[in-house]
């Protein structure tokens, strides 16, 4: 994910290009799995415009039955990375935003890294809260088994208060005296 920009640095704002990502990942439990797309970039005068609109999957659990799975993530990146060094000499180019946290930057070798916007913004993806379908009906609260066609036997289903009242004295009635 990492794309040297020297030659497009030396050409004037509005001048583009544009690449593709294609990235596999290993995450060791929860994560990205796979992010692609296309990436274009964009001079400008303070640096390189990134606008991504990349897809991809993420292993993760479902929010309402807590099932492991795999489920499609979007990331779409928008930042521009400031030119810090001279494309020609080399020189420290004096920028009017401070290195700060959140400001992403070409380094010294001309060279835009994608990796630390894709892991933001994949962190970002990743805590939305994914669902194994999207009418899962989630865990029963007496039993803990997944609702749903086959969530039988439990009694949870179908119980109205009174009819439990009256299994309740139905039960003691049958107990031997
Ligand atoms: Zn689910
Ligand atoms: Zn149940």
């Amino acid at each position: 994910m990492q794309f040297n920009v020297a030659q497009l640095l030396k050409e004037t704002v509005g001048a583009k290009r544009d690449h593709q990502i294609d990235e596999k990942f290993e995450p060791e439990e929860e994560g990205v799995l796979t992010i692609s797309g296309p990436v274009h970039l964009v001079r400008t005068r303070r640096g390189i415009y990134v606008r991504t609109h990349l897809t991809g999957t993420a292993r993760g659990t479902c929010s309402r039955c807590l099932k492991p799975i795999v489920y499609p993530i979007e990331l779409e990146i928008d930042e521009e990375y400031l030119q810090r060094v001279d494309v020609t000499t080399g020189m420290p180019i004096q920028v009017d935003v401070p290195e700060e946290e959140g400001q992403f930057s070409i380094d010294e070798r001309h060279t835009l890294d994608l990796s630390e916007a894709v892991r933001q913004y994949g962190t970002l993806a990743l805590s939305m809260k994914p669902l194994c379908r999207p009418d899962c009906p989630g865990l029963c609260p007496q039993c803990g088994r997944e609702l749903g066609l086959e969530h039988v036997g439990c009694g949870q289903e179908a119980i109205d208060s009174r009819l439990s009242i009256l299994e309740q004295l139905k039960a003691a009635g049958d107990q031997p005296a």
